[in-house]
């Protein structure tokens, strides 16, 4: 089939707007790139590095509540809310609370499955088509669980999990030491994921992505987004400080920040940002050759190619607030506790924002008022993972084929 070809703007250049105008680009059509920063330098830059398809529950579930009183007297803890940011955060958590009933699971993870199913086909078709394989490890996950009785109380996520196509098994002690000999587990339990993959830099990883896009054509554009309009002659985005860049079809990708810009053509939608921090280890002193996530702790030790990553942790407060680095330095500790031998020095710490959704699932998705409007963001805690699939399905929406998925779960007005 033939489809119309077109200007497409894309406002957001994180792993999820980078890999838009891959697709876009690849599709043929004329494609400019915006964001205030450069190409993969904000959330995308300083995640876990996970590529993790088997992480379809959502994060509101009926269990997440007895959790929650005891992580949030605790502020180190794997969840915290900045109090004086309650009245901000206060209707998302409202709202978060009322879509884990065991039905809004079930719906949620298999939204969430009918997308991550797609996840390793896309990554492989885009970074082969890109010549970027070499920023991909397919290793697994060695998720760890602190005592036998806490693995039994997430054995239902694994199930599900299960039921929905993802693999696991658990590991005994012989195969544990010889998977991460590092690795100090006492009376846990050890889970292996096959399907999970590692980028060994998500920053240099989606640069490249978005570099080999503008070798395809794409226009950059550097500069903050003021104002978008649309109308039936086209949309529109005026920068601050002057300037405007006008095309025929306008894709939003702008991660946490995408609000802003969704009130002025649509309505905004009930996301969050849902802070996390890491601590990069330049010169660990163990080897690691499988990422590691403490399901008891909710933070991930990743193998990068510049030394060991700990990230995680999950913070609610204004987009704007200062960053809280005693949460990175705690990951520290409990990293320390799995690795005997971790090594500190020069370590150093980051803050990104993930976009966070009431149920967990993205938006991908058509306007509501605008047919030349598309919406590409809500990722959370997946979207290095879901990056190339959203991105080949924008490009679907956008050239008006058919997806080959049903899209509802992904709708912008799912929520009205
Ligand atoms: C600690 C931590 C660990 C994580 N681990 C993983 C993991 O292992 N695997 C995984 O899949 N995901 C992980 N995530 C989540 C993942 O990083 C995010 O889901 C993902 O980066 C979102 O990508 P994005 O492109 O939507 O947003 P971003 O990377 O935030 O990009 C959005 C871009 O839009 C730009 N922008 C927004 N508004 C405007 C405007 N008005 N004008 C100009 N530019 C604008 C911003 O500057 C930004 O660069 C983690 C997140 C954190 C915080």
């Amino acid at each position: 089939m033939t489809h119309r070809l077109q200007h497409v703007l894309v406002i957001g250049a994180g792993t999820v707007g980078a890999c838009c105008a891959w697709h876009l680009a690849a599709a043929g059509h004329e494609v400019t790139l915006i964001d205030r920063e450069l190409p993969g330098q904000t959330t995308s830059s300083g995640n876990a590095a996970c590529i993790s398809p088997s992480q379809v529950v959502p994060f509101s579930h009926p269990g997440v509540w007895k959790k929650l009183p005891r992580w949030l007297l605790d502020p180190l803890g794997p969840l915290t809310v900045r109090w004086q940011h309650l009245p901000w955060v206060a209707p998302w958590l409202w709202r978060f609370w009322r879509s884990g009933t065991a039905a809004g699971v079930q719906r949620c993870a298999r939204a969430q499955a009918a997308l991550m199913q797609q996840v390793s086909d896309d990554y492989a078709y885009l970074l082969n088509r890109a010549g970027l394989n070499h920023f991909l490890r397919a290793s697994g996950v060695i998720s760890v669980h602190d005592t036998p009785e806490a693995f039994a109380a997430d054995r239902w996520v694994f199930e599900l999990e299960a039921e929905l196509g993802f693999e696991w098994h658990p590991l005994n002690a012989g195969a544990l030491k010889e998977l991460a000999p590092a690795l100090r587990l006492d009376d846990g339990v050890a889970i292996f994921v096959p399907s999970w993959q590692n980028t060994t830099n998500p920053a240099r990883m989606t640069a490249a992505i978005a570099e080999h896009a503008m070798g395809d054509g794409v226009h950059w554009r550097q500069g903050a987004v003021s104002r978008v309009q649309a109308g039936t002659d086209g949309v529109a985005a005026v920068l601050e400080g002057g300037g405007k860049v006008q095309a025929d079809a306008l894709v939003v990708a702008g991660g946490a920040w995408s609000n802003t810009l969704a009130a002025q053509l649509d309505f905004t939608v009930p996301m969050t940002a849902k802070r996390g921090y890491h601590t990069m280890l330049p010169d660990p002193g163990i080897t690691l050759d499988v990422p590691i996530i403490s399901a008891s702790r909710s933070f991930v030790m990743t193998p990068l190619e510049d030394g060991l990553r700990l990230a995680g942790t999950a913070e609610f407060a204004r987009l704007d607030a200062a960053p809280a680095y005693e949460r990175a330095a705690v990951l520290v500790r409990h990293a320390k506790d799995y690795l005997p031998g971790l090594k500190t020095a020069q370590a150093s710490e980051w803050m990104g924002q993930r976009p966070m959704m009431v149920d967990s699932v993205p938006i991908i998705s058509t306007s509501p008022r605008h047919d030349n409007v598309f919406y590409a963001f809500g990722h959370g805690h997946y979207g290095l993972t879901q990056g190339p699939t959203t991105g080949r399905l924008i490009a679907a929406l956008v050239a008006g084929e058919p997806t080959g998925l049903d899209m509802t779960p992904y709708r912008m007005d799912r929520f009205s």
